[in-house]
Protein backbone atom coordinates (compact mmCIF):
# COMPACT_ATOMS: atom_id res chain seq x y z
CA UNK A 1 0.00 0.00 0.00
CA UNK A 2 1.16 3.76 -0.46
CA UNK A 3 -0.16 7.07 -0.02
CA UNK A 4 -0.15 9.10 -3.81
CA UNK A 5 -0.11 13.00 -2.88
CA UNK A 6 -1.08 13.96 -6.38
CA UNK A 7 -4.47 13.47 -6.99
CA UNK A 8 -5.64 11.43 -10.78
CA UNK A 9 -6.15 14.66 -13.07
CA UNK A 10 -7.45 16.92 -10.95
CA UNK A 11 -6.46 20.24 -9.97
CA UNK A 12 -5.14 20.47 -5.77
CA UNK A 13 -6.49 23.70 -5.36
CA UNK A 14 -9.84 25.17 -5.28
CA UNK A 15 -9.21 28.00 -8.17
CA UNK A 16 -12.98 28.53 -9.09
CA UNK A 17 -14.63 30.12 -6.47
CA UNK A 18 -17.68 27.91 -5.35
CA UNK A 19 -21.09 29.56 -6.04
CA UNK A 20 -24.47 28.34 -6.14
CA UNK A 21 -27.04 28.01 -3.23
CA UNK A 22 -26.37 26.87 0.16
CA UNK A 23 -26.43 23.48 0.47
CA UNK A 24 -26.78 22.59 -3.49
CA UNK A 25 -23.51 21.98 -5.59
CA UNK A 26 -22.78 25.04 -8.21
CA UNK A 27 -23.84 24.22 -11.42
CA UNK A 28 -21.90 22.25 -13.67
CA UNK A 29 -21.48 21.29 -17.97
CA UNK A 30 -22.09 17.83 -16.83
CA UNK A 31 -25.73 18.53 -14.85
CA UNK A 32 -27.12 19.87 -18.39
CA UNK A 33 -27.99 18.89 -21.05
CA UNK A 34 -27.49 19.53 -24.75
CA UNK A 35 -29.90 22.67 -24.83
CA UNK A 36 -29.04 23.43 -21.36
CA UNK A 37 -25.53 24.05 -23.14
CA UNK A 38 -26.57 25.55 -25.66
CA UNK A 39 -28.78 28.31 -23.59
CA UNK A 40 -25.20 28.84 -21.66
CA UNK A 41 -23.44 29.76 -25.09
CA UNK A 42 -26.13 31.80 -26.48
CA UNK A 43 -25.88 34.26 -23.25
CA UNK A 44 -22.87 34.53 -24.15
CA UNK A 45 -23.43 35.38 -27.73
CA UNK A 46 -21.53 32.29 -29.17
CA UNK A 47 -22.62 30.02 -32.22
CA UNK A 48 -24.33 26.69 -31.43
CA UNK A 49 -21.90 24.58 -32.87
CA UNK A 50 -19.86 25.01 -29.89
CA UNK A 51 -21.84 22.98 -27.54
CA UNK A 52 -20.46 20.11 -29.75
CA UNK A 53 -17.14 21.16 -29.25
CA UNK A 54 -17.41 21.46 -25.36
CA UNK A 55 -19.46 17.76 -25.58
CA UNK A 56 -16.35 16.04 -27.08
CA UNK A 57 -13.69 17.57 -24.44
CA UNK A 58 -15.69 16.40 -21.95
CA UNK A 59 -16.92 13.21 -22.60
CA UNK A 60 -14.35 12.23 -25.13
CA UNK A 61 -11.17 13.40 -24.04
CA UNK A 62 -12.20 13.66 -20.35
CA UNK A 63 -11.27 17.76 -19.92
CA UNK A 64 -13.43 19.49 -16.92
CA UNK A 65 -11.40 22.01 -17.69
CA UNK A 66 -11.71 25.00 -20.25
CA UNK A 67 -8.24 25.85 -20.55
CA UNK A 68 -7.48 22.94 -22.42
CA UNK A 69 -10.28 23.22 -24.79
CA UNK A 70 -7.86 25.19 -27.04
CA UNK A 71 -10.18 24.72 -30.69
CA UNK A 72 -11.96 27.58 -28.10
CA UNK A 73 -11.47 31.20 -28.64
CA UNK A 74 -9.90 32.31 -25.19
CA UNK A 75 -12.19 34.90 -23.87
CA UNK A 76 -14.76 32.23 -23.99
CA UNK A 77 -12.72 29.35 -22.44
CA UNK A 78 -12.68 32.48 -18.89
CA UNK A 79 -16.42 32.47 -19.48
CA UNK A 80 -17.44 29.16 -19.30
CA UNK A 81 -14.73 28.15 -16.17
CA UNK A 82 -16.87 30.74 -14.56
CA UNK A 83 -20.06 29.70 -15.51
CA UNK A 84 -20.53 25.86 -16.12
CA UNK A 85 -17.06 24.56 -15.23
CA UNK A 86 -16.90 25.24 -11.62
CA UNK A 87 -14.26 22.52 -9.85
CA UNK A 88 -16.80 20.39 -8.16
CA UNK A 89 -14.61 18.37 -6.10
CA UNK A 90 -10.99 17.95 -5.12
CA UNK A 91 -9.06 14.24 -4.65
CA UNK A 92 -7.75 15.17 -1.18
CA UNK A 93 -6.59 11.77 -0.30
CA UNK A 94 -5.38 8.91 -3.19
CA UNK A 95 -4.34 5.57 -1.66
CA UNK A 96 -3.15 2.65 -3.65
CA UNK A 97 -3.11 -1.49 -3.30
CA UNK A 98 -2.42 -4.76 -5.71
CA UNK A 99 1.09 -2.69 -7.20
CA UNK A 100 -1.23 0.49 -8.50
CA UNK A 101 -3.86 -1.37 -9.88
CA UNK A 102 -6.92 -0.56 -7.27
CA UNK A 103 -6.94 2.93 -6.37
CA UNK A 104 -9.10 4.74 -3.63
CA UNK A 105 -9.78 8.45 -4.09
CA UNK A 106 -11.12 10.07 -1.80
CA UNK A 107 -13.20 13.17 -2.61
CA UNK A 108 -14.04 16.58 -0.66
CA UNK A 109 -17.16 18.25 -2.21
CA UNK A 110 -18.20 22.25 -2.68
CA UNK A 111 -19.55 21.93 0.98
CA UNK A 112 -16.75 19.70 2.34
CA UNK A 113 -19.30 16.86 2.30
CA UNK A 114 -16.77 13.55 1.34
CA UNK A 115 -17.57 10.71 -1.00
CA UNK A 116 -15.02 8.05 -2.60
CA UNK A 117 -14.65 6.32 -5.56
CA UNK A 118 -12.06 2.71 -6.14
CA UNK A 119 -10.52 2.28 -9.85
CA UNK A 120 -9.44 -1.09 -10.01
CA UNK A 121 -8.06 -2.41 -13.17
CA UNK A 122 -7.75 -6.15 -14.06
CA UNK A 123 -6.04 -8.28 -16.90
CA UNK A 124 -8.58 -7.11 -19.45
CA UNK A 125 -10.75 -4.77 -18.47
CA UNK A 126 -11.27 -1.84 -15.82
CA UNK A 127 -13.45 -1.01 -13.28
CA UNK A 128 -14.60 2.03 -11.04
CA UNK A 129 -16.77 1.28 -8.21
CA UNK A 130 -18.66 5.45 -7.70
CA UNK A 131 -20.78 6.67 -5.00
CA UNK A 132 -23.95 8.44 -5.68
CA UNK A 133 -24.81 9.89 -2.07
CA UNK A 134 -22.14 11.24 0.77
CA UNK A 135 -23.23 8.80 3.41
CA UNK A 136 -25.88 6.52 3.35
CA UNK A 137 -29.23 6.21 4.67
CA UNK A 138 -30.08 2.42 5.18
CA UNK A 139 -28.54 1.63 8.27
CA UNK A 140 -27.01 -2.15 7.25
CA UNK A 141 -24.68 -3.26 10.99
CA UNK A 142 -22.19 -4.80 8.51
CA UNK A 143 -21.34 -1.68 6.55
CA UNK A 144 -19.37 1.03 7.60
CA UNK A 145 -21.43 3.63 4.69
CA UNK A 146 -24.35 2.53 6.82
CA UNK A 147 -23.06 3.66 9.80
CA UNK A 148 -22.24 7.21 8.70
CA UNK A 149 -25.79 8.50 8.09
CA UNK A 150 -27.06 9.78 5.39
CA UNK A 151 -25.20 13.70 4.74
CA UNK A 152 -26.93 14.28 0.99
CA UNK A 153 -27.37 13.41 -1.88
CA UNK A 154 -24.40 13.94 -4.98
CA UNK A 155 -26.08 16.31 -8.29
CA UNK A 156 -25.14 14.49 -11.50
CA UNK A 157 -22.58 16.00 -12.38
CA UNK A 158 -20.94 15.28 -8.91
CA UNK A 159 -21.28 11.47 -10.12
CA UNK A 160 -20.45 12.06 -13.62
CA UNK A 161 -17.31 13.54 -12.13
CA UNK A 162 -16.06 10.70 -10.58
CA UNK A 163 -16.43 8.43 -13.69
CA UNK A 164 -14.92 11.47 -15.77
CA UNK A 165 -11.73 11.58 -13.53
CA UNK A 166 -11.27 8.24 -13.60
CA UNK A 167 -11.27 7.73 -18.06
CA UNK A 168 -8.81 10.38 -17.82
CA UNK A 169 -7.02 9.08 -15.37
CA UNK A 170 -6.89 5.51 -17.25
CA UNK A 171 -6.39 7.30 -20.91
CA UNK A 172 -3.00 9.09 -19.20
CA UNK A 173 -2.04 6.03 -18.03
CA UNK A 174 -1.70 6.50 -14.76
CA UNK A 175 -2.49 3.51 -13.73
CA UNK A 176 0.56 0.60 -13.89
CA UNK A 177 -0.06 -1.05 -17.94
CA UNK A 178 -0.39 1.53 -20.30
CA UNK A 179 -3.24 3.85 -21.17
CA UNK A 180 -6.45 2.50 -21.70
CA UNK A 181 -10.48 2.99 -21.32
CA UNK A 182 -12.88 2.71 -18.73
CA UNK A 183 -15.22 -0.39 -19.27
CA UNK A 184 -17.18 -1.13 -16.45
CA UNK A 185 -19.47 1.44 -13.58
CA UNK A 186 -20.38 0.11 -10.65
CA UNK A 187 -23.13 2.46 -8.19
CA UNK A 188 -21.42 0.21 -5.18
CA UNK A 189 -19.69 3.38 -3.08
CA UNK A 190 -21.14 4.85 -0.77
CA UNK A 191 -24.91 5.81 -0.98
CA UNK A 192 -27.85 3.68 -2.11
CA UNK A 193 -28.39 4.99 -5.26
CA UNK A 194 -32.05 4.01 -6.04
CA UNK A 195 -32.68 6.69 -3.26
CA UNK A 196 -30.78 9.49 -5.44
CA UNK A 197 -33.23 8.32 -8.52
CA UNK A 198 -33.04 11.27 -10.26
CA UNK A 199 -29.00 11.65 -10.31
CA UNK A 200 -28.08 8.63 -11.00
CA UNK A 201 -30.68 8.31 -14.27
CA UNK A 202 -29.10 12.04 -15.50
CA UNK A 203 -25.64 10.05 -14.48
CA UNK A 204 -26.56 6.43 -16.33
CA UNK A 205 -27.95 8.50 -19.23
CA UNK A 206 -24.85 10.73 -19.73
CA UNK A 207 -22.64 6.98 -19.42
CA UNK A 208 -24.87 5.45 -22.09
CA UNK A 209 -25.33 8.36 -24.99
CA UNK A 210 -22.81 8.13 -28.07
CA UNK A 211 -20.61 10.65 -28.67
CA UNK A 212 -20.34 13.53 -28.42
CA UNK A 213 -23.32 13.76 -25.71
CA UNK A 214 -22.40 11.18 -23.62
CA UNK A 215 -19.45 8.48 -22.82
CA UNK A 216 -21.40 6.03 -25.21
CA UNK A 217 -20.47 3.14 -23.26
CA UNK A 218 -22.92 -0.13 -23.33
CA UNK A 219 -25.70 -0.27 -20.83
CA UNK A 220 -24.75 -3.71 -19.89
CA UNK A 221 -21.69 -2.83 -18.76
CA UNK A 222 -23.09 -0.50 -15.90
CA UNK A 223 -24.74 -2.04 -12.47
CA UNK A 224 -26.76 -0.56 -10.16
CA UNK A 225 -26.94 -1.97 -7.11
CA UNK A 226 -29.50 -1.76 -4.37
CA UNK A 227 -30.75 -2.69 -1.00
CA UNK A 228 -34.14 -3.28 -2.77
CA UNK A 229 -36.24 0.18 -2.69
CA UNK A 230 -39.30 -2.10 -4.81
CA UNK A 231 -41.20 1.00 -6.58
CA UNK A 232 -37.73 2.48 -7.81
CA UNK A 233 -36.54 -0.68 -8.94
CA UNK A 234 -39.78 -1.20 -11.10
CA UNK A 235 -39.21 2.02 -12.75
CA UNK A 236 -35.89 1.48 -13.40
CA UNK A 237 -37.52 -1.51 -15.40
CA UNK A 238 -39.13 0.81 -17.52
CA UNK A 239 -36.69 3.55 -18.74
CA UNK A 240 -35.69 1.51 -21.41
CA UNK A 241 -31.66 1.25 -20.20
CA UNK A 242 -31.17 -1.88 -19.65
CA UNK A 243 -28.32 -1.63 -16.68
CA UNK A 244 -27.52 -4.57 -14.57
CA UNK A 245 -29.26 -4.70 -11.83
CA UNK A 246 -27.81 -6.37 -8.12
CA UNK A 247 -29.61 -6.67 -5.14
CA UNK A 248 -28.41 -6.82 -2.06
CA UNK A 249 -29.88 -9.12 -0.22
CA UNK A 250 -27.63 -11.14 2.66
CA UNK A 251 -30.54 -13.46 3.83
CA UNK A 252 -33.60 -14.95 2.47
CA UNK A 253 -35.93 -14.94 5.13
CA UNK A 254 -37.48 -11.68 6.51
CA UNK A 255 -36.78 -12.07 9.92
CA UNK A 256 -32.50 -11.65 9.44
CA UNK A 257 -33.02 -9.79 7.07
CA UNK A 258 -34.75 -7.05 8.72
CA UNK A 259 -31.88 -7.05 11.06
CA UNK A 260 -28.98 -6.95 7.96
CA UNK A 261 -30.96 -4.53 5.78
CA UNK A 262 -33.39 -3.07 7.80
CA UNK A 263 -35.35 -1.40 4.58
CA UNK A 264 -36.76 -5.27 5.01
CA UNK A 265 -39.53 -3.94 7.12
CA UNK A 266 -40.66 -1.48 4.26
CA UNK A 267 -40.57 -4.29 1.61
CA UNK A 268 -40.18 -7.74 2.58
CA UNK A 269 -37.97 -10.35 0.66
CA UNK A 270 -40.57 -11.93 -1.39
CA UNK A 271 -41.78 -8.40 -2.45
CA UNK A 272 -38.30 -7.70 -3.64
CA UNK A 273 -37.30 -11.02 -5.45
CA UNK A 274 -40.62 -10.23 -7.16
CA UNK A 275 -39.25 -6.58 -8.66
CA UNK A 276 -35.72 -8.32 -9.45
CA UNK A 277 -37.68 -10.82 -11.20
CA UNK A 278 -39.97 -8.32 -12.84
CA UNK A 279 -36.82 -5.87 -13.93
CA UNK A 280 -35.43 -9.55 -16.00
CA UNK A 281 -38.30 -9.87 -17.45
CA UNK A 282 -38.70 -6.22 -18.56
CA UNK A 283 -34.78 -6.03 -19.72
CA UNK A 284 -34.31 -9.23 -20.33
CA UNK A 285 -30.91 -8.42 -17.81
CA UNK A 286 -29.88 -11.41 -15.74
CA UNK A 287 -30.21 -9.99 -12.20
CA UNK A 288 -27.24 -10.32 -9.30
CA UNK A 289 -27.91 -11.19 -5.74
CA UNK A 290 -25.16 -10.13 -3.75
CA UNK A 291 -24.72 -11.87 -0.49
CA UNK A 292 -22.27 -10.67 2.13
CA UNK A 293 -21.13 -14.27 4.17
CA UNK A 294 -21.07 -13.57 8.05
CA UNK A 295 -19.73 -16.47 10.31
CA UNK A 296 -22.73 -17.84 11.99
CA UNK A 297 -25.32 -15.16 10.95
CA UNK A 298 -26.56 -15.91 7.66
CA UNK A 299 -24.02 -18.57 6.20
CA UNK A 300 -26.14 -21.84 7.33
CA UNK A 301 -26.72 -24.12 4.61
CA UNK A 302 -30.17 -24.10 5.21
CA UNK A 303 -30.04 -20.49 4.19
CA UNK A 304 -28.24 -21.16 1.11
CA UNK A 305 -31.71 -24.21 0.26
CA UNK A 306 -34.13 -21.82 1.43
CA UNK A 307 -32.69 -18.87 -1.24
CA UNK A 308 -32.39 -21.48 -3.56
CA UNK A 309 -35.64 -22.54 -3.32
CA UNK A 310 -36.80 -18.62 -3.06
CA UNK A 311 -35.26 -17.98 -6.50
CA UNK A 312 -36.46 -21.12 -8.60
CA UNK A 313 -39.37 -20.38 -7.72
CA UNK A 314 -39.58 -17.46 -9.49
CA UNK A 315 -38.11 -19.37 -12.41
CA UNK A 316 -35.05 -20.48 -14.17
CA UNK A 317 -31.87 -18.43 -15.58
CA UNK A 318 -33.06 -15.20 -14.39
CA UNK A 319 -30.30 -14.41 -11.69
CA UNK A 320 -27.57 -15.63 -10.61
CA UNK A 321 -25.49 -14.91 -7.07
CA UNK A 322 -22.28 -13.07 -5.66
CA UNK A 323 -21.74 -14.19 -2.04
CA UNK A 324 -18.92 -11.74 -0.81
CA UNK A 325 -16.70 -12.86 2.25
CA UNK A 326 -17.52 -9.87 4.52
CA UNK A 327 -15.01 -7.00 4.93
CA UNK A 328 -13.99 -6.09 8.30
CA UNK A 329 -15.41 -2.97 8.83
CA UNK A 330 -14.58 -0.50 12.40
CA UNK A 331 -16.73 -1.82 15.31
CA UNK A 332 -18.22 -5.01 13.69
CA UNK A 333 -17.89 -7.86 15.94
CA UNK A 334 -18.58 -9.65 13.05
CA UNK A 335 -16.60 -11.89 10.73
CA UNK A 336 -16.52 -13.57 7.25
CA UNK A 337 -17.46 -17.53 6.70
CA UNK A 338 -15.15 -20.17 7.41
CA UNK A 339 -13.48 -21.20 3.78
CA UNK A 340 -15.81 -24.43 4.17
CA UNK A 341 -19.07 -22.92 5.51
CA UNK A 342 -18.57 -20.56 2.15
CA UNK A 343 -17.89 -23.61 -0.12
CA UNK A 344 -20.73 -25.82 0.95
CA UNK A 345 -23.01 -22.51 0.96
CA UNK A 346 -22.20 -21.95 -2.79
CA UNK A 347 -22.20 -26.23 -3.28
CA UNK A 348 -25.64 -25.65 -2.16
CA UNK A 349 -26.86 -23.31 -4.26
CA UNK A 350 -25.44 -24.69 -7.41
CA UNK A 351 -26.84 -27.54 -6.72
CA UNK A 352 -30.36 -26.24 -6.47
CA UNK A 353 -29.08 -24.83 -10.48
CA UNK A 354 -28.33 -20.83 -9.32
CA UNK A 355 -25.12 -19.61 -11.06
CA UNK A 356 -22.87 -19.03 -8.56
CA UNK A 357 -19.44 -17.15 -7.80
CA UNK A 358 -17.65 -15.47 -5.28
CA UNK A 359 -17.07 -12.13 -6.09
CA UNK A 360 -13.73 -11.35 -5.74
CA UNK A 361 -12.84 -8.06 -3.77
CA UNK A 362 -10.11 -5.57 -4.11
CA UNK A 363 -8.79 -3.41 -2.40
CA UNK A 364 -9.76 -4.36 1.64
CA UNK A 365 -6.13 -3.53 2.57
CA UNK A 366 -6.77 0.26 1.97
CA UNK A 367 -10.57 0.11 3.23
CA UNK A 368 -11.72 0.16 -0.53
CA UNK A 369 -13.35 -3.08 -0.36
CA UNK A 370 -17.06 -3.76 -0.71
CA UNK A 371 -19.12 -1.97 2.47
CA UNK A 372 -15.71 -0.30 3.93
CA UNK A 373 -16.41 3.05 2.38
CA UNK A 374 -16.44 5.77 5.55
CA UNK A 375 -14.51 8.68 4.04
CA UNK A 376 -11.98 8.88 6.38
CA UNK A 377 -9.63 11.55 6.16
CA UNK A 378 -6.49 9.76 7.64
CA UNK A 379 -5.36 6.55 8.64
CA UNK A 380 -7.04 5.42 12.49
CA UNK A 381 -4.82 4.48 15.05
CA UNK A 382 -4.80 0.74 15.12
N1 LIG B 1 -26.59 0.67 -1.16
C1 LIG B 1 -26.32 -0.19 -2.27
C2 LIG B 1 -25.00 0.10 -2.88
C3 LIG B 1 -23.81 -0.29 -2.03
S1 LIG B 1 -23.12 -1.63 -2.83
C4 LIG B 1 -26.48 -1.63 -1.85
O1 LIG B 1 -26.50 -1.89 -0.67
O2 LIG B 1 -26.62 -2.48 -2.71
C5 LIG B 1 -22.09 -2.33 -1.74
C6 LIG B 1 -22.29 -3.83 -1.66
O3 LIG B 1 -21.41 -4.28 -0.64
C7 LIG B 1 -23.70 -4.16 -1.20
O4 LIG B 1 -24.12 -5.40 -1.69
C8 LIG B 1 -23.49 -4.24 0.29
O5 LIG B 1 -24.49 -4.96 0.94
C9 LIG B 1 -22.15 -4.93 0.36
N2 LIG B 1 -21.49 -4.74 1.65
C10 LIG B 1 -21.71 -3.81 2.57
N3 LIG B 1 -20.91 -3.98 3.64
C11 LIG B 1 -20.14 -5.04 3.35
C12 LIG B 1 -19.10 -5.69 4.06
N4 LIG B 1 -18.70 -5.27 5.26
N5 LIG B 1 -18.52 -6.76 3.46
C13 LIG B 1 -18.90 -7.17 2.23
N6 LIG B 1 -19.88 -6.59 1.53
C14 LIG B 1 -20.50 -5.54 2.09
Amino acid sequence: MSVRPEPLGMPLDFSTKVKGRRGKPPQHFADLNADGVVEVLTELNQPRYRAAQIATHYFSRFSASPAEMTDLPTALRDQLTERIFPTLMKASRVLSADDGTTVKTLWHLFDQARVESVLMRYPNRTTLCISSQAGCGMACPFCATGQLGLTRNLSVAEIVEQVRAAARSLADGEIPGGPTNLNNIVFMGMGEPLANYRAIMGTVRALVTPAPWGMGMSARNITVSTVGLVPAMRKLADEGIPVTLALSLHAPDDDLRSELVPINTRWSVNEALDAARHYFDVTGRRVSIEYALIKDMNDHAWRADLLGRKLNARGRGWVHVNPIPLNPTPGSIWTASEPEVEREFVARLRAHGIPTTIRDTRGSDIDGACGQLAAVEEEQPA
